[in-house]
């Protein structure tokens, strides 16, 4: 009796091995094959290294990083203002980790062929570790090309590509690298900026004073904010420090931090502006096409970041079901089970597939006006109909796990909460609707760009040419009470050109279910007769 533990009062059976250490990078067949054919190759043992990390020590720091959210600290204990924030070091070292691999500036630090793809994979892999570290991640990466164009300002944008993390609250100067945000949305309107009512008032020094607030500013440590602001000759975009050369705080406070519904490991935060110091960056009145170059990259992130979500959710409830048994043999061999997780498995190849399309087109841009012109439209119909898709999809992986997906030690209460961020932020799902009408009606080739793309993939399968042949004819006759419905057919049919092209096993089976209506609303509503053992098998080895 000896043997036996103490208050042994049952033996605990039938539950799921730990879910990690897990090689996000290795187990993730569609991600390398779409590194692969999107031109990212070379970068790919780089790639191993960050699967291996976040399937390991990035997903263990996510729980702690998340469960003790960060603090603002508005003064110190002598009542001077300091503005702070404070992170659990788990967050810190998510960032250090993150930076130094290039999760933030492997584009513009080493920018060979492939350079966006491999970022965006990188990028993926880190976001199904921690969601939360990604916001200032992603507006670091976003916010280099368009500093690199000042002279002025090089300095930072190397400094913001630079593998180096550095969370001191000191001026720039003293630092390896520095990280960014962005501070557009206003209390009157966030949407459309147009109706920003903070005003720059040149200095004499060159720089601008900038007097007003920001409703959402998201990451506050950051080292410098690009910020929108009404100048005379217009809503420009201006570079405001946290720290002035000088080493004294910049004038903004922070007034307090947003109580989210997700998204806990980052702080978004409430500012104002107290005459703060800013340079500007591009023309005045030039602020809002500025800013549009970078939201157009932090966009392909919210896609990149909803297919990470989703992929993470689809090997959680695979992990479960493999090993947990249900009337006499494991989840994963009951039959309508096994319908749901194969309907997730497509979701989820087609949105990451996509996503990674859609970097090539990024790095091909600067010197291919036809990708420069589809990552443009892409991106908006990506970022609508992914993230649009993620709620839902998470959900559904939660379901798959029973209570134990409802709760907090599994990852999937987080990936829940933090689900539909990427559709309200950096334009919400009807503003990217809008943007591809938009963008169909008056920007030069991308209807010529999109018409090349779903082209490429015909003569391959009846079903998907004749859903072409049908969009064909509504692209040229959208209306903005019909966007939604036009921009989600466009979405899926370029999801499905996407897998045709390449040839995957799922190709069929989400043409005939997501174009040929062989579907219901909910996920689990494949055909009866569909072969759902290859794309179970290819979603995650055994
Ligand atoms: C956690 C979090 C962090 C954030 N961090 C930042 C940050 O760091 N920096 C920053 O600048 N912003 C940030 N935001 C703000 C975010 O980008 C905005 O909330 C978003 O762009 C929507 O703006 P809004 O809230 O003013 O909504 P509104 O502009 O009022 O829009 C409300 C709804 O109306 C829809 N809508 C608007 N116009 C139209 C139209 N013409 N036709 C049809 N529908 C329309 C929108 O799609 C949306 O669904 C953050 C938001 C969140 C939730």
């Amino acid at each position: 009796m000896d043997d036996l533990p103490p208050f042994d009062t049952h033996r605990v059976d039938n539950q799921p091995p730990p879910f990690e250490p897990r090689d996000l990078w290795a187990d993730d067949a569609v991600l390398r094959e779409g590194v692969e054919r999107e031109g990212g190759a070379t970068f790919a043992p780089r790639l191993a290294t960050y699967g291996a990390l976040a399937g390991d020590e990035l997903y263990r720091l996510g729980f702690d990083a998340n469960r003790d959210r960060p603090r603002l600290r508005t003064h110190d204990r002598t009542g001077r203002r300091i503005d702070l924030v404070e992170f659990h070091p788990a967050y810190h070292r998510l960032m250090d980790v993150a930076k130094t691999h290039g999760v933030a500036g492997l584009s513009w630090h080493e920018p060979e062929p492939g350079a966006h793809v491999a970022r965006a994979a990188l990028s993926y892999l880190h976001h199904q570790a921690e969601a939360g570290t990604s916001c200032p991640l992603t507006m670091t990466h976003a916010a280099v090309p368009v500093l690199q164009r000042e002279p002025g300002l090089r300095e930072w944008a190397k400094k913001a590509a630079a593998p180096h993390y550095d969370p001191r609250d000191v001026p720039i100067a003293d630092k390896a690298g520095i990280t960014l945000g962005m501070g557009m949305t206003e209390k009157q309107g966030g949407s459309d900026v147009r109706a920003n009512a903070t005003t720059a008032t040149p200095r004499d020094d060159g720089m601008y004073a900038l007097v007003g607030h920001k409703w959402f500013f998201s990451a506050p440590m950051c080292d410098a904010f690009l910020v929108l602001a009404q100048a005379s000759g217009g809503l420009t975009c201006f570079l405001m420090p946290r720290r002035l050369d000088s080493g004294d705080k910049n004038a903004f406070r922070l007034m307090r931090l947003k109580d989210k519904l997700g998204d806990w490991a980052n702080a978004s935060s409430e500012v104002e502006f107290a005459g703060a110091r800013a340079c500007r960056v591009g023309e005045e009145g030039r602020g809002v096409a500025t800013i549009i170059e970078m939201v157009m990259l932090t966009r392909l992130d919210c896609m990149l970041g909803s297919a990470a979500e989703m992929r993470m959710a689809l090997t959680q409830a695979l992990h479960h079901a493999r090993h947990r048994r249900t009337f006499g043999k494991p989840l994963v061999e009951h039959a309508l089970m096994r319908n749901v997780l194969a309907d997730l498995a497509l979701e989820s190849e087609a949105a990451t597939a996509f996503a990674l399309r859609v970097a090539r087109a990024v790095d091909a841009a600067p010197h291919d006006p036809q990708e420069a012109a589809f990552a443009r439209i892409a991106t908006a119909a990506g970022k609508y109909w992914v993230c649009k898709r993620a709620p839902a999809f998470v959900n559904e992986a939660q379901e798959c796990l029973g209570g134990a997906g409802y709760v907090e030690e599994s990852i999937l209460p987080r990936l829940y909460r933090q689900a539909p961020l990427n559709s309200i932020w950096e334009g919400s799902g009807n503003i990217q609707c809008l943007d591809v009408l938009r963008a169909l009606s008056r920007e030069a080739g991308t209807r010529e760009a999109v018409a090349t793309e779903l082209a490429s993939a015909e003569g391959r399968d009846a079903v998907y040419d004749a859903f072409v042949d049908r969009l064909r004819t509504d692209l040229s006759s959208a209306s903005e009470a019909g966007a939604r419905m036009l921009v989600e057919r466009l979405a899926l049919a370029l999801q499905a050109a996407v897998l045709l092209r390449a040839g995957s096993p799922a190709a069929a089976l989400f043409v005939r279910s997501r174009l040929g209506g062989a579907h219901g609303l909910a996920f689990g509503t494949l055909s009866d007769d569909a072969d759902v053992g290859p794309l179970l098998s290819r979603a995650l080895p055994a």
